[in-house]
């Protein structure tokens, strides 16, 4: 077992599903009818989250007693859920992904018999294993001044280590040979770096598989270009998603899309899809994303032969023709109940050959829990970056800051606008906001500056000019924590 889990009385593996909103009870059904056809031990704990939360009041969209299921089996199947769309309420979805940790989201996508896609006969059989928890889509954002936004992208060296070494692990335990790992790194020296910088140094730790870098742009062209090449692909929250949007595309689109959320302590499986609204209670919903989802929920669980069984149901049944309204049309299509009697029908029935793969269990990594995972054995405060909203200009602010800390340990190095070095001037054109990041350098090189100076230049400087926002400026072992600006030397 990847993660712990709960047996009942009777043996069985307890798992709480949440049937959904929209199509969800119907593809939920669907999955729950084909695991209890193949006879495997699983018990179900029904439980609720999404709209009918929302509509009750609740924030999260997830009640109380959803959350004590999943604490206590550890394993949940769920439907899609509906986020609403405004101000207030939070998405029932990141909010589940969050409260278990589930740090590692895994998307799979193959070519699939009888579904045809541009790419039909490629032979696409690709993993894209995302980093579910940081990033963006922690949602950290802020107003800086009325017309300049702020999202901050945190990326840990503890959540890069994890999801690497989860890429590699599912890697071997579906017996894949290659894994990329895509970054902006080339841009976002710090934070995609990161996740660059933990995948060089964890890859030698397994020689059995190809470590490969790429730049996520570039992975998106290629994916296009040549997808037969990829087999795993890990990558942070952001890119991921689009990334894992893309090669679900590839392959069918959303009715053939599953997907993971793994932690160490809960899992949760899911169809990449959303509620489709407009398809529910209609039985004509193509179930197979979720119910790849429950396979992969199978093997999580150790369930490899119901897995299998059902994989094989899917692969046979599709090659057969038999289909929902997305892959052949309304006119050749049967509904979503007339699949899944025929998927039940077809367990017991083996693929051809070479369509599916040896499973074995994911060696979930062991990683310290430690709160301070990176212990630097040296750190100097070498200076601060104050954030200003100022209807000025830059011409105006350069000249009145630097008189603000004359005499003091630190001098402005530089003011930049969005980015870009603004004063001292370099000559380029720059359509400036109403916010400007003011580098304040300490004068002497070898400085390790005390708080109460850093709270001293924010207070000459508040003094004058509305700030918005501070960051220190450090060095660990010898290396700068922070990036120059565009035109700074
Ligand atoms: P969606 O529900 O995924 O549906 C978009 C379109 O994708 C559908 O209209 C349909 O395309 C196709 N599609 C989706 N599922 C399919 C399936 N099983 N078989 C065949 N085609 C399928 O996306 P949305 O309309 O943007 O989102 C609706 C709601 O779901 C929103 O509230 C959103 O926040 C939520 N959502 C939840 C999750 C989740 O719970 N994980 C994920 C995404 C979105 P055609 O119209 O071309 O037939």
């Amino acid at each position: 077992m990847s993660t712990p889990v709960f047996v009942t009385p009777s043996g069985k593996k307890l798992v709480t599903v949440i049937a959904g909103d929209g199509v969800g009870p119907e593809v939920v059904r669907a999955t729950q009818r084909l695991i209890e056809a193949t006879g495997a031990p699983i018990e179900w704990e029904e439980r609720e989250a999404g709209a009918a939360v929302f509509r009750r009041g609740l924030p999260s969209g997830v009640p109380d007693d959803t959350i004590t299921s999943i604490m206590k089996t550890r394993i949940a199947l769920k439907g899609p859920l509906e986020t609403p769309v405004g101000f207030g309420e939070k998405s029932a979805n990141v909010t589940l992904r969050k409260l278990f940790e589930t740090y590692g989201n895994i998307r799979p996508a193959r070519e699939l018999p009888s579904v045809p896609t541009p790419y039909s006969g490629r032979g696409i059989d690709l993993i894209v294993v995302r980093e579910n928890v940081e990033d963006l889509y922690a949602g950290i954002e802020y107003m800086q001044t009325p017309g300049v936004a702020e999202t901050l992208k945190l990326i840990s060296a503890k959540g890069c280590e994890k999801i690497v070494r989860l890429a590699f692990e599912v890697a071997r335990a579906e017996g894949r040979k290659r894994v990329h790992c895509a970054t902006k790194a080339n841009i976002m020296k710090m934070s995609e770096g990161t996740l660059k910088r933990v995948f060089e140094r964890i890859a030698p730790e397994y020689p059995d598989i190809e470590a490969q870098h790429i730049i996520v742009d570039n992975c998106a062209h290629q994916l296009v270009r040549r997808p037969e090449q990829f087999d795993v692909i890990v990558t942070t929250n952001m890119n991921g998603d689009i990334l894992s949007d893309l090669t679900s595309g590839l392959i069918g689109g959303l009715g053939f899309a599953a997907s993971s959320n793994i932690g160490n302590d809960a899992a949760i499986f899911e169809a990449v899809h959303g509620s489709a609204p407009k398809y529910a209670g209609k039985n004509t919903i193509n179930p197979t994303a979720m119910i790849l989802a429950g396979v992969m929920m199978l093997r999580h669980l150790d369930e490899f032969a119901a897995a299998a069984a059902i994989e094989n149901a899917v692969l046979v049944t599709l090659s057969e023709g038999v289909a929902t309204r997305d892959v052949v049309g309304d006119a050749n299509a049967v509904g979503t109940i007339e699949y899944t009697d025929a998927l039940i029908a077809n367990l017991g029935k083996r693929a051809a050959s070479g369509q599916t793969r040896d499973y074995k269990p994911i060696k979930m990594p062991q990683i310290s829990s430690a709160v301070d995972f990176v212990r630097p054995k040296e750190r100097r405060v070498v200076g601060i970056d104050i954030f200003i909203e100022s209807a000025q200009s830059a011409e105006e602010l350069g000249p009145a800051i630097t008189r603000l800390v004359a005499e003091t340990p630190l001098y402005l190095k530089l003011i930049s606008n969005r980015g870009t070095r603004v004063y001292p001037p370099t000559g380029a054109i720059t359509d400036n906001a109403d916010h400007w990041r003011c580098r304040f350098l300490a004068n002497d090189d070898q400085a390790d500056l005390d708080d109460a100076t850093l709270f001293d230049t924010l207070q000459r400087v508040s003094a004058h000019y509305r700030w918005a926002h501070t960051e220190k400026l450090q060095y660990f072992d010898g290396a700068p924590g922070f990036t120059r600006d565009q035109g700074e030397d």
